[in-house]
């Protein structure tokens, strides 16, 4: 019946084109509204923000409010409607409008009776002081974008005002803003919006300082009073931001924001880069963490260029009601990881010790996670919404089944670098590559509302490294960003006349291959790794090590124990599974190697000096 085919393949076509409030990222035709957003920071005890979404020159017969799912920089689903209450709709002369849901995110209000204007107005609760959440309370109002603002269906496009209601004495800093005074802002469209984190606070500190004519703004809340003396950050940001804005094209923008946070009772920091603006939140003080803060500000600002501005296709503009996929983020983040070591290094904040442990400490990382054979960068990107941060209801093995693209993309873009000023003998360097890609995707045109230029593929990387080093990158590609081949270390480092040095430290015992966490009565089985001894004798996550040899293990030391004998002797262990005993024996295995360094080789050539001191230096 072809009729009927037909017929079935309009409806599909249909579906797929008719906008639903949770498919959109492209906006549609319809006339734009006249967006009025209003923030009411009035009662900060219970964490309750409200806001008022006023859409006027309403034309159609309803409007789709929707709460995001996640928060770009962090692709992890937290569905941030879970937090909204309270939600109502009225018309232009403040009648009530008849509204459903048509889904946990989407508020479709009816808008026939509306009069022309739509208001909404709703109250979320936040109390997370976290790069993607929000927080309100008596000592500030920590807000980022998606956590507590709904965009209109097919119009994230539409230009809008915020205003902002807060207690007299807080100072509002954001990207938006000159001032600190200013309640009124205009933003271009919904996604500008909720990529300017917002902090409001009677406490915050400021400075700021020029550097190529652009104006660098720091603000700090710091919970700790007596400790706000922010010259040594607002030196180490000099010198960070004057190396990183050396390294590429000047970034469109007259003023950068860092909002940094110290604070005692949280349980992790965070960074989240912006498009202007950066949200850096560390455990402790100012004093306390400043390594931690300048570190964390070498990335999210390099951030400005790399996924901010030049970005993977797929990330922006958004669908923010599920996830969006890239392979790209070991470039993204890994890269952007690699570059900010780069400029403490150049920047003179660490020493050139300092930057070669830090690459010895990464290559030791993805060197002892088992996943590394299992997974490749590409994948492990594709596959963020899993573990970046996201909640985990269910037990995984995460712990031996992935890696970290953060990790593995740093390691790339230390080896694509090496191998790059190999190639072209120290005239081109990854900088390059990064600084070509950038001019042809961003600097570009065609713009679209979200901005200038457009997103790349992981074809266009190779092709841009292609392009640059006169040489072809594939077979690099294949084996270690598509494929999960031993990465070439040694290789890449000698072309710079280093060498990784991989030893066992003196005194270390044999191994039976668990990590495990001590409980009252011996250790349990945490993570079994695949091959070592343990797993060859049938050892199992939950397995509690009870005894070795009969003498007890718990509140014990394992390598203490172990110290006592010498690889390939057969040990007895006693193992409680589900309440039952038994005895299982165990072959150890010699300490594995764990202590790694980068060296210099002795009687380097002159040609590997130059390559060397290219790296380090950024000179010839
Ligand atoms: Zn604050
Ligand atoms: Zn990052």
């Amino acid at each position: 019946m072809p009729g009927w085919r037909h017929v079935a393949l309009l409806v599909i076509f249909l579906l797929a084109t008719v906008e639903t409030s949770g498919r959109a990222t492209d906006e549609t035709a319809s006339p734009p509204l006249q967006l009025e957003y209003h923030l009411v920071l009035t009662h900060p005890n219970l964490h309750l923000v409200t806001v008022e979404i006023t859409a006027g020159k309403v034309s159609g017969d309803s409007l789709d409010f929707v709460m995001p799912a996640w928060s770009p920089g962090r692709y992890a689903i937290y569905d941030f409607a879970k937090n909204v209450q309270e939600f109502e709709a009225g018309g232009a002369q403040g009648q009530a409008l008849p509204w459903t849901n048509l889904d946990k995110q989407t508020w479709h209000v009816d808008a026939r009776q509306a009069g022309g204007i739509v208001k909404a107005r709703y109250r979320v609760f936040a109390n997370d002081l976290n790069g993607s959440f929000s927080q309100f309370d008596y000592s500030h109002a920590n807000l980022n974008g998606p956590s507590i603002f709904m965009y209109i269906a097919g119009h994230k496009s539409d230009p809008l005002t915020l205003a902002v209601d807060a207690p007299k004495d807080w100072k509002l800093i954001s990207a938006f803003s000159e001032s600190t005074a200013e309640r009124t802002f205009q933003a271009p469209d919904y996604d500008r919006l909720v990529d300017t984190p917002i902090e409001a606070s009677a406490e915050i500190k400021l400075a700021q300082f020029q550097e190529q004519g652009k104006t660098i703004r720091i603000a700090v809340h710091d919970y700790d009073q007596d400790d706000t003396d922010t010259t040594k950050l607002l030196e180490g940001l000099k010198k960070i931001v004057h190396v990183e804005m050396a390294l590429m094209p000047a970034p469109d923008f007259e003023r950068y924001t860092f909002i940094f946070h110290f604070a005692h009772d949280i349980s992790v920091g965070d960074g989240m880069e912006h498009l202007n603006s950066t949200q850096i939140i560390l455990r402790g003080s100012l004093s306390s963490s400043l390594d931690e803060a300048l570190e964390t500000a070498a990335h999210e600002f390099f951030h400005i260029w790399n996924v901010k501005r030049l970005r993977p296709v797929e990330l922006g503009p958004f669908y923010y009601t599920r996830e969006v996929y890239t392979p790209s983020l070991w470039f993204a983040e890994g890269v952007t990881t690699y570059v900010g070591y780069l400029s403490l290094l150049r920047s003179g904040l660490w020493t050139r010790e300092q930057f070669l442990a830090r690459l010895s400490d990464e290559i030791r990382a993805l060197e002892e996670e088992p996943g590394r054979t299992l997974v490749s960068a590409e994948s492990s990107s594709f596959h963020a919404w899993f573990y970046d941060r996201s909640p985990q209801m269910q037990e995984t093995n995460f712990v031996d089944s992935t890696i970290s693209y953060y990790n593995k993309g740093a390691l790339l873009g230390m080896l694509l670098d090496l191998e790059m000023l190999s190639r072209t003998e120290g005239a081109k360097s990854l900088l390059d590559v990064l600084s070509s890609l950038y001019q042809r995707f961003y600097e570009t045109p065609p713009a679209t509302y979200y901005g200038p230029g457009r997103g790349y593929t992981e074809q266009d990387i190779l092709e841009a490294l292609n392009e640059v080093a006169g040489s072809d990158f594939t077979p690099f590609f294949d084996s270690y960003v598509r494929g999960t081949a031993p990465l070439p270390y040694g290789r890449a480092l000698g072309m710079a006349g280093l060498t990784l040095r991989i030893s066992v430290a003196e005194g270390s015992p044999p191994r039976i291959g668990i990590t495990a966490l001590p409980e009252n009565r011996g250790l349990r089985v945490f993570t079994v790794r695949p091959g070592g001894a343990a797993d060859r004798a049938g050892l199992g996550r939950d397995d509690l090590l009870i005894a070795v040899d009969q003498q007890s293990l718990a509140g014990a030391d394992l390598n203490e124990h172990l110290k006592a004998y010498r690889p390939g002797a057969i040990v007895p262990f006693t193992v409680e599974r589900h309440g039952r005993q038994q005895i299982i024996n165990l072959n150890l295995e010699p300490p594995i190697p764990d202590s790694y360094s980068i060296q210099e080789l002795p009687g380097a050539t002159p040609q590997q000096t130059a390559i060397r001191n290219r790296w380090l230096t950024g000179r010839n």
